[in-house]
C-alpha cells in the first residue's frame, strides 16, 4: 500500500440521504468504512434537505416498490430506536388525481395488491374530513394511514452518529476528484488525501455522472423550489389534521405537508420549471417567480394555506429517463456499487437503500429485489449482479482491464494520478434484452374505475422484526418477500 494513505473495506463517496445510511449500515456489520462528502454534514446544497420528506406506502410509481418501503419503514423505525430521535411522523397520506389518472389509480393499485388499509374519498369527502384540502369535487383520492414525512437533516446525522459509533471515518469537506480500478480493489483520490479500499459506493446524488461517467444523460439534475406558506387557518395545517398529499391537477403534479419545523405550509411542484443542468449551472435561489407559480396553487387548492411567505428553497431532483432508480453494480468493475437517479421520489427509502448498497458492497448481490432498477434496462449493459440470469459469465475481475480515473480529473485531463495504467478502452460488455419489471402477481382490475367501498382494515403490522442482520442469514440472502 506505499503511497496510501489508508485502507477500508468500503469507501462511501458521498454522506447525503443514502450515503450516511450506506455507512451505517457498513458499519454495522464490522466493515471499515470511510465516508467522503464534499459540503459539510449536513448541507443544503444537495438533494436531502428542506425540513421533511414524504413516506407512503400507496406506491403509485410501481407496486414493485412497497416491498422495499416496508423494510425501508422497519429500518426508520430501527434508527429512531437507536439514535433516540424521532424521525418518522405517521399523518396518513392522500393521492389524489382525477379517476382514471396513473396517481390514484397507481396508488389504488397498490393498496389493493399489497393489502394496505386505505380508504378512498372523492374530493368533497376530502375537504369534509381534512378542512385545509379543497382538490376538485370530482377528483378521487386514496387515503394510506401509514403515510407521513420524515426528517432529512436529522436522519443523516443520526445515520453519521450511529455509524461513527460502530468506528466509521466520515469526512466532510472533502471531494473526492476520482477513482480508479486497482486489482480487485479501488484507489481513491480527493482533494486532501488518497485512499484505497476493496470496494467503492458512489452515493453522489447530482454529482454521481462526474464519478461514473456513463450515467451521464441517465440521472440527470433538476432544479426544484419548495415554499413555506404562512396558512390563515394554521389549525388546518397542523400534522394530526392534514396528510401528507400528492396531487395531479391541471397545473401538473404537486405534493405538500402540514407545518412543521417551519411556520408555514409546505408544498412544491414535481419538475417545477423543467430546468436541468449540471449542478454547478443551476439556480441555487428561489426566485419570485418561482413564489408566484406556487402560489397559485396553493390559493387554488389550499387557500387557507395560502399567507405571506415563510421560507422558500431550492434543491435538485435527479433524474433517471423512466423516473425508476438506478442502483447496480458497475458494469465493468463489480467492486463498485452505485445508487442514482432517485428522479424526486427517493428519500423514503433511504433506510432501506443503505441496506442495498451494504449488500453490494459486501457481497456483490442484494437480498432485495433491485431488478426494477438495473442499468440495464437504460443501456443494455450487464453488471455481475445480473450476468448469470442472462447467460453470461461472471467475468473474473482480475481479467478487468483498468480504465483512465474516473472523475473530475479525468475530464480536466490531469491525469498525474494515472502514470501506469493502460489507455484502453474498458472491454466490450454482455448485453441484455431486459424484460422489463417484475410483473405484478395480481391485479384487481376491477377496483381501478374509482369506485367507491374500499374502507379502511384493522391496522397493518408488520409480521416480524426483520432488522436483525442475523435474521438474513437463516435463509441467505433472498429477497425477504419470497
Ligand atoms: C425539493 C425536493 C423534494 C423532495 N421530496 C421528496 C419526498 O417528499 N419524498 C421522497 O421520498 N423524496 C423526495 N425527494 C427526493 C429525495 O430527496 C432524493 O431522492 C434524495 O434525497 C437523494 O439522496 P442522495 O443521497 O442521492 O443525494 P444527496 O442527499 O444530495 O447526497 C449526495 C451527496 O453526495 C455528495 N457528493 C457529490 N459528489 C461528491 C464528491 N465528488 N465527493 C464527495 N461528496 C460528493 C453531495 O455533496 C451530497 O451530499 C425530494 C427531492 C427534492 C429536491
Amino acid at each position: 500500500m506505499i503511497g496510501y494513505t489508508k485502507h477500508f473495506n468500503a469507501i462511501v463517496v458521498g454522506v447525503g440521504g443514502m450515503g450516511s445510511a450506506a455507512c451505517y449500515q457498513l458499519a454495522r456489520r464490522g466493515q471499515r468504512v470511510l465516508g467522503l462528502e464534499r459540503f459539510d454534514i449536513p448541507h443544503d446544497l444537495g438533494s436531502s434537505h428542506g425540513y421533511t420528506r414524504i413516506i407512503r406506502l400507496a406506491y403509485y410509481e410501481h407496486p414493485s416498490y412497497v416491498m422495499l418501503l416496508k423494510r425501508a419503514y422497519e429500518l426508520w423505525d430501527d434508527m429512531e430506536r437507536r439514535s433516540g430521535k424521532k424521525l418518522l411522523y405517521k399523518t396518513g397520506s392522500i393521492d389524489a388525481g382525477p379517476a382514471d389518472s396513473w396517481v390514484f389509480k397507481g396508488s389504488l393499485r397498490s393498496c389493493v395488491e399489497h393489502d394496505l388499509p386505505h380508504e378512498v374519498l372523492t374530493g368533497i369527502e376530502l375537504t369534509e374530513r381534512f378542512p385545509g384540502y379543497r382538490l376538485p369535487q370530482d377528483l378521487m383520492a386514496v387515503y394510506q394511514p401509514d403515510g407521513g414525512f420524515l426528517l432529512p437533516e436529522k436522519a443523516t446525522v443520526a445515520f453519521v452518529q450511529a455509524a461513527q459509533g460502530l468506528g466509521a471515518e466520515i469526512h466532510g469537506r472533502e471531494q473526492v476528484l476520482g477513482w480508479e480500478p486497482q486489482g480487485d480493489g479501488v484507489r481513491v483520490v480527493t482533494d486532501r488525501a488518497e485512499y484505497s479500499a476493496d470496494s467503492l459506493v458512489v452515493t453522489a446524488g447530482s454529482w454521481e455522472a462526474s464519478l461514473l461517467p456513463f450515467l451521464n444523460g441517465l440521472a440527470v439534475p433538476e432544479r426544484q423550489v419548495l415554499a413555506w406558506l404562512q396558512p390563515e387557518k394554521p389549525e388546518y395545517f397542523t400534522p394530526e389534521r392534514f396528510p401528507v398529499f400528492n396531487a395531479l391537477v391541471e397545473e401538473g403534479r404537486y405534493y405538500g405537508f402540514p407545518v412543521f419545523g417551519v411556520p408555514g405550509f409546505k408544498f412544491g411542484r414535481y419538475h417545477h420549471f423543467e430546468e436541468q443542468g449540471r449542478p454547478e449551472f443551476l439556480n441555487r435561489e428561489a426566485t419570485r417567480v418561482d413564489e408566484e407559480m406556487l402560489r397559485e396553487f396553493a390559493a387554488r387548492y389550499f387557500p387557507d394555506g395560502a399567507g405571506p411567505v415563510m421560507t422558500l428553497k431550492a434543491c435538485m431532483f435527479t433524474n433517471s429517463p423512466d423516473k425508476h432508480f438506478i442502483i447496480d453494480l458497475h458494469p465493468e468493475y463489480p467492486q463498485v456499487s452505485f445508487a442514482a437517479g432517485f428522479s424526486g421520489h427517493g428519500y423514503k427509502f433511504a433506510s432501506v437503500i443503505g441496506e442495498i448498497m451494504a449488500d453490494l458492497s459486501e457481497r456483490r448481490e442484494s437480498r432485495h429485489d433491485i431488478r426494477l432498477f438495473g442499468l440495464g434496462r437504460l443501456t443494455g449493459q450487464v453488471s455481475a449482479l445480473y450476468a448469470q440470469d442472462y447467460g453470461a459469465p461472471r467475468r473474473p475481475r482480475s481479467a478487468i482491464q483498468a480504465p483512465p480515473l474516473f472523475g473530475a480529473r479525468q475530464r480536466s485531463g490531469a491525469r498525474r494520478h494515472s502514470r501506469a495504467l493502460p489507455q484502453s478502452r474498458p472491454g466490450q460488455v454482455a448485453r441484455l434484452q431486459h424484460s422489463g419489471p417484475p410483473k405484478a402477481s395480481r391485479h384487481d382490475q376491477a377496483r381501478f374505475g374509482g369506485e367507491r367501498g374500499h374502507r379502511i382494515r384493522q391496522d397493518w403490522q408488520y409480521v416480524e422484526d426483520t432488522t436483525d442482520p442475523l435474521y438474513w442469514e437463516r435463509d441467505s440472502i433472498k429477497p425477504f418477500w419470497f
